[in-house]
C-alpha cells in the first residue's frame, strides 16, 4: 500500500521541515494572491543541499510517480489523448468516488470543443451546459491545435450512461486554468486559477559595477523587478550620487514555475537591500493587516515617504540648500531649495499627494511656478517651468508622482531645471531633511511590530544567498 507509507514519511518529514515551513508561511501570508493561486510549497534550495532530505524528497517523488492517486498534479503533457488518467476525489458525495473518471483530450485542427468532448463522453446536455458556461469566460474560438483539455465524468452503474462533471483548460501563455464543474445544484460553475505551479523565493545579490540596473540585469534579476526596486528606494536614495562601484545589493522575490519546472513569471519583491557608503537601506514587504500590504524598513516604518526627494525623474542636483544669506556676499548663498537640472520639457511630478493651491508667473524670480499643499502642514513649490500640466489647475487634487508641469528655464534661471522648495508650517526647510525624516504615516507598533520583526528575521536569511541559475 503506497498511501499509508507515504503518510508516515510525510509526518517524519514535517519535523525536519518545521523551520522552513514557518519561513514559507510567513511569506505566503505576505503574498496578496496566495489564496487564489494553487501553490505547492517547494522546499527552498538550501534544503535540497541537505543530502538526507534530498534523498527523501526523491523517494517521495518516486512513490508519487508510481501511484495514480497522486498523479493529478503531475499530469504530464506527453499523456496520450483521451486515455483515462486518474481517479480524482469526488465532490462531497463519496459513494460516487470509484466511478469518476478523467480523460485528457487533445484538440484537433478545426475541432470544436463540444464535439471533442462528445466523442468521448456522450452527455449531450451536460456538455452543452458546461461549454456554454466555459465560453462566457474563455475564448473557445482561440483554442489552438494540440491544446489539452481535461474532462472528468461519472458513469452511471445501472445503464452505463455518462455524466460530465468538469472541463478544465489551461491557457498556453498565461498558464491560467479555467475550470467549469457541476455544482451541488446540478448546474455548472466556473473557477479560474493558475496552473499547478510552485513558488520559490529567489535571491539575487551582487556588487554594483557601473549602475544598479546594469549590475542587476547581469546578475539575472528581471528588469521589471529592478524598476520596482528603484521605486522602493526612490524616497531615500539618490541613485545619481549615493551609489558607488563596489556597493552591494540583494533582491529577494517570488518566482513561479509550472509543472514542467519552467519559470513562468516573477512575483512580488519580498525584500531588498542596498549597502551603500552612506548606509544600509532595506525594504521588506509585509501584510500588516489582512489585505493591506506595504514595504517597511527594519524598524517598521513604511518606506513610502510623504514627499519625493526629487520631483523629476533622472534629475541632477545642481544647487543645494542653504538657509542663510551669506553675511559678506549678500544674497549669493541664499538658496532655500534644491535645484535639479533636467532636459527641457521633462515632466515635473507632484512630490506628494495634495491640492494645487497656486499657479503663477513671477518674471524676476520663479518664472512659471506651482504650489501644492499636502497634509501635515507640508507645502511644495516648483519653479522655472516651461509650461503647466493641463490636468493640474488650481484646486486640482494631485497624487504623488502626477505631472503638474514641465521643466523649463523661465524667470531667473540660467538653464533648464526645477527649483524645488519644501515648506513646513510656513517655513522653508531643506527638502532632503524633511523627506528623509517623514514617513507616509504607517508605522508598525506593539503586536504588529513584534510580528513584523519575526517576519524580517525569517526573510533576511535569504540575503546573500544568491542562487545563480
Ligand atoms: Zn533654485
Amino acid at each position: 500500500m503506497a498511501l499509508p507509507s507515504l503518510k508516515n514519511r510525510d509526518t517524519k518529514n514535517k519535523t525536519r521541515q518545521t523551520h522552513l515551513e514557518n519561513v514559507n508561511q510567513v511569506w505566503f501570508r505576505s503574498s496578496l494572491n496566495a489564496s487564489e493561486i494553487k501553490v505547492r510549497k517547494q522546499p527552498a534550495y538550501n534544503i535540497l543541499k541537505n543530502p538526507p532530505i534530498a534523498i527523501f524528497l526523491w523517494l517521495i517523488a518516486a512513490i508519487a510517480s508510481a501511484s495514480p492517486f497522486i498523479l493529478y498534479p503531475f499530469l504530464s503533457r506527453e499523456k496520450v489523448s483521451a486515455t483515462p488518467i486518474l481517479t480524482p476525489p469526488a465532490r462531497s458525495s463519496s459513494q460516487s468516488f470509484p466511478e469518476v473518471q478523467a480523460s485528457m483530450l487533445t484538440m484537433g485542427n478545426g475541432e470544436v470543443l463540444a464535439n471533442a468532448i462528445l466523442r468521448h463522453m456522450p452527455d449531450l446536455e451536460g456538455v452543452y451546459a458546461a461549454v456554454n458556461t466555459l465560453g462566457n469566460h474563455y475564448n473557445l474560438r482561440r483554442i489552438p491545435v494540440g491544446q489539452e483539455v481535461i474532462i472528468t465524468y461519472q458513469t452511471n452503474t445501472d445503464n452505463q450512461s455518462k455524466t460530465l462533471e468538469s472541463v478544465t483548460i489551461t491557457a498556453p501563455k498565461t498558464y491560467q486554468t479555467t475550470q467549469v464543474f457541476r455544482n451541488p445544484n446540478n448546474e455548472f460553475s466556473i473557477k479560474q486559477f493558475d496552473e499547478y505551479i510552485s513558488q520559490t523565493n529567489r535571491t539575487i545579490s551582487g556588487s554594483i559595477e557601473s549602475s544598479l540596473y546594469l549590475s542587476g540585469l547581469q546578475s539575472g534579476a528581471p528588469a521589471n523587478k529592478l524598476i520596482e526596486m528603484f521605486d522602493l528606494f526612490a524616497f531615500s536614495v539618490d541613485f545619481q550620487r549615493d551609489i558607488h562601484p563596489g556597493n552591494r545589493f540583494d533582491l529577494v522575490f517570488e518566482e513561479y514555475s509550472n509543472s514542467n519546472g519552467e519559470v513562468i513569471r516573477a512575483g512580488n519583491i519580498l525584500a531588498a537591500r542596498l549597502e551603500l557608503n552612506s548606509g544600509t537601506f532595506e525594504s521588506f514587504r509585509y501584510e500588516y493587516e489582512p489585505g493591506e500590504v506595504d514595504y517597511f524598513d527594519r524598524k517598521g516604518s513604511s518606506v513610502q515617504k510623504a514627499l519625493f526627494l526629487m520631483p523629476v525623474q533622472g534629475g541632477r542636483l545642481t544647487s543645494g540648500y542653504s538657509a542663510r544669506v551669506n553675511p559678506v556676499y549678500g544674497y549669493s548663498e541664499f538658496h532655500p531649495a534644491l535645484d535639479f537640472a533636467a532636459p527641457m520639457g521633462t515632466p515635473i511630478m507632484s512630490a506628494g499627494n495634495g491640492i494645487v493651491i497656486h499657479r503663477g508667473w513671477d518674471p524676476k524670480g520663479y518664472g512659471n511656478y506651482v504650489k501644492v499643499q499636502h497634509s501635515n502642514g507640508l507645502m511644495t513649490l516648483y519653479a522655472h517651468m516651461s509650461s503647466f500640466a493641463a490636468s493640474a489647475p488650481v484646486g486640482a487634487k494631485v497624487r504623488q508622482g502626477q505631472t503638474i508641469g514641465y521643466v523649463g528655464s523661465t524667470g531667473m534661471s540660467t538653464g533648464p531645471h526645477v527649483h524645488y522648495e519644501v515648506w513646513v508650517n510656513g517655513q522653508r526647510k531643506n527638502p532632503a531633511t524633511v523627506v528623509r525624516t517623514m514617513s507616509s504615516g504607517i508605522t508598525l507598533k506593539g503586536e504588529q511590530l513584534e510580528q513584523f520583526k519575526e517576519h524580517v528575521h525569517a526573510v533576511e536569511q535569504y540575503f546573500n544567498q544568491s542562487d545563480s541559475k
